[in-house]
């Protein structure tokens, strides 16, 4: 590249669920840090390391282009940033360099809750609401099933009771926004957790040290909290 950065840049959730715990697993690795006018930027203050605050969907992007070095995302997220990877030919860019055991949540298919389940076969032919359309798509073709994939951008969980679906491909937790709609899980297509993704390849510029010390905390942190 024809800049050097040596400051290693993190990309976290602006706002949302991993928001408030990718903050707090920082700070608890010693990292302070000075808030840009925007909030869209955080110089950190006792380590060379910086957050960028951005929507979750960008931060694999972010890390892929090398415009961040790491990132607090869901696996989520991450499985369907390197399928949109490989259908392009392009090798998968990013890895998951550490589990962070919360977050946790699964993709699951769900039906509306008189239906009878019988299997990935009463799918054919059907329309599906999603916001991860290529893992569902890798799905069904592991299946064997030909469905119609319905890309959503949010409020998936709705999409049967507006006449866009028929079938939901959405994030539960607890199962009960699913509930709450009528609907109820019936095959789990992902088990996800957040992670801290980065590269396959080594950081340069000195920030490879950065990220070990930065990693070296975290992994302590971590079992404190076990
Ligand atoms: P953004 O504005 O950053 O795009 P978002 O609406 O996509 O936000 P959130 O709803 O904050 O994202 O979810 C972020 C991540 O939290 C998900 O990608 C997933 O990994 C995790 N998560 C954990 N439990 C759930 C859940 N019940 N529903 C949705 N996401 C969950
Ligand atoms: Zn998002």
């Amino acid at each position: 590249p024809a800049t050097t950065r040596d400051r290693l840049r993190v990309a976290i959730q602006k706002s949302g669920r991993l928001a408030e715990p990718a903050r707090d697993l920082l700070a608890s690795c010693g990292l302070t840090w000075r808030e840009s006018r925007d909030k869209l930027f955080c110089y950190g203050e006792s380590l060379p390391v910086d957050l960028l605050l951005v929507r979750d969907d960008d931060i694999p992007g972010l890390i892929a282009d090398g415009v961040c070095d790491l990132g607090v995302v869901g696996r989520n997220v991450l499985v369907e940033h390197d399928l949109g990877r490989t259908a392009n030919g392009q090798a998968a860019a990013l890895k998951e360099w550490r589990q962070l055991g919360w977050g946790v949540c699964r993709l699951d298919i769900a039906i509306n809750d008189d239906e009878q389940w019988t299997g990935p076969e009463q799918l054919a032919g059907r329309r599906i609401a999603t916001s991860f359309p290529r893992t569902l798509e890798d799905w069904l073709t592991d299946k064997g099933v030909d469905a119609q994939v319905v890309t959503l951008s949010g409020s998936v969980e709705i999409a049967p009771r507006l006449g866009q679906a028929d079938v939901v491909c959405d994030l539960v937790s607890t199962g009960g926004t699913l509930a709450a709609n009528a609907l109820k899980p019936v095959e789990t297509l992902l088990h996800s957790e957040a992670v801290i993704a980065g590269p396959f390849a080594p950081l340069e510029d000195g920030r490879e040290e950065i990220a070990d010390l930065l990693l070296r905390r975290m992994d302590g942190a971590l079992r404190l909290k076990e």
